[in-house]
């Protein structure tokens, strides 16, 4: 499996500082609500994925954001920007990609 997760930001992600991370890359990520180190442009920080409970299709699930909010400034966090999270030893490298 790829370490390398790419998302183009929707509309809610750039309104809530998150970045969905779809189910078939749930496990690639630390499990819900377990701090972790991410690197942006250099500098490191601590984040978390968030899970929210969701009714949006039957059954009841869960959808999880990664909490971006407190390093967003440091990348294109708009609607429709490529974000890219590449796995590496010990951080995740989070940059903009195409
Ligand atoms: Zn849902």
């Amino acid at each position: 499996m790829t370490k390398l997760y790419r998302r183009k930001l929707s509309r809610e992600d750039a309104d809530t500082g998150t970045i969905l991370i779809t189910k078939d890359r749930w496990r690639t990520f630390p499990p819900p609500m377990q701090e972790f180190a991410v690197e942006i442009g250099g500098r490191r920080f601590a984040t978390r994925i968030v899970p929210e409970d969701c009714a949006c299709v039957p059954p009841p699930h869960q959808h999880y954001h990664l909490e971006a909010g407190h390093f967003r400034k440091l990348l294109d966090f708009t609607k429709g920007a490529v974000v890219e999270i590449e796995q590496g030893p010990d951080r995740y490298v989070v940059r903009n990609g195409r």
